[in-house]
């Protein structure tokens, strides 16, 4: 089954490798690679390879692979020796999403403060 993808989306583009990315994880559905300008020591993005604008724009079919990400943090995690870490989904622009292709974001290797600010 093919993937829908948007050509003019840089996640996209990064899955299909015409943009070079430091890539961290990567299976059927999902790849994982370095945020370009990192948060946190360690900072990943987890991303369904299939072009999702929001979380919002997820069907009841997306919500396994959805949940992956979740598995992935993990083992990013686990890998990287990070005792403790953060996931977040920024959606919409309200909610401080910057590129419209679903993504996970995973900060760890510093102290994290409590709350979210
Ligand atoms: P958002 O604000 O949408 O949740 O996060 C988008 C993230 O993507 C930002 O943390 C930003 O630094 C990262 N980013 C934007 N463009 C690129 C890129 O071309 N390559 C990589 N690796 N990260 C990017
Ligand atoms: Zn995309």
């Amino acid at each position: 089954m093919s993937i829908a993808t948007d050509p003019d989306c840089i996640f996209c583009r990064i899955v299909a490798g015409d943009l070079p990315a430091d890539r961290l994880y990567e299976d059927d559905d999902i790849v994982a690679f370095r945020d370009i300008s990192p948060q946190a020591p360690f900072h990943g993005l987890i991303i369904p390879k299939a072009h999702i604008a929001t979380l919002n724009d997820v069907s009841d079919e997306q919500t396994g692979v959805m949940g992956r990400l979740f598995a992935v943090a993990r083992q990013l995690a686990s890998e990287h020796a990070l005792p403790g870490y953060r996931v977040v989904v920024n959606t919409n622009r309200e909610g401080g999403q910057v590129v419209f292709h679903v993504h996970m974001h995973v900060l760890g290797g510093r102290q994290m403060k409590a709350g979210m600010g």
